[in-house]
């Protein structure tokens, strides 16, 4: 059986929020929403968040075209090789220059350097509750359905 996570991460990929805060925005998401786990993870480096099973496709920001995953991934190796410190990749597709956290994931996907995941939630996160705790983290959040 597969489980459905909700990740809830910064728009900004080299954004450190203070631990304080991720605990607060937990302690919100206990309240608000029934589910089996909510935990932090902190990472040393940003990290890629994936949306699991859910990615089908990936597309580029400037023209559309949808990425080779192949691609992708030598992309990936290659940054994380220099421990994420950049994100800029040049696309194959136009030659123009984006930020891997900026391409069209399909489901979303991103970058960062903590995250929140609340495992196997009954409801959604509502327009309410995320601009709850983005004024929390003090930041806009991306938010990522998984499957796992
Ligand atoms: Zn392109």
């Amino acid at each position: 059986m597969s489980d459905f996570v909700i990740r809830i991460i910064p728009t900004d990929p080299y954004l450190r929020i203070p631990e304080e805060s991720l605990q607060i925005a937990k302690e919100l998401l206990v309240d608000r929403i029934t589910c089996d786990n909510i935990q932090i993870h902190s990472f040393e480096n940003t990290s890629f968040i994936d949306c699991g099973g859910n990615l089908q496709r990936i597309s580029c920001p400037h023209c559309g075209s949808e990425v080779d995953f192949a691609w992708w991934g030598d992309e990936v190796s290659k940054v994380y090789d220099k421990s994420f410190k950049s994100l800029s990749v040049c696309m194959p597709c136009c030659n123009k220059v984006s930020s891997m956290n900026d391409l069209l994931y399909d489901y979303p996907c991103g970058f960062a350097l903590s995250v929140l995941e609340v495992l196997n939630p009954g409801v959604e996160i509502t327009a309410e509750l995320k601009e709850k705790i983005e004024s929390i983290i003090g930041s806009s959040i991306r938010i990522i359905n998984a499957h796992i």
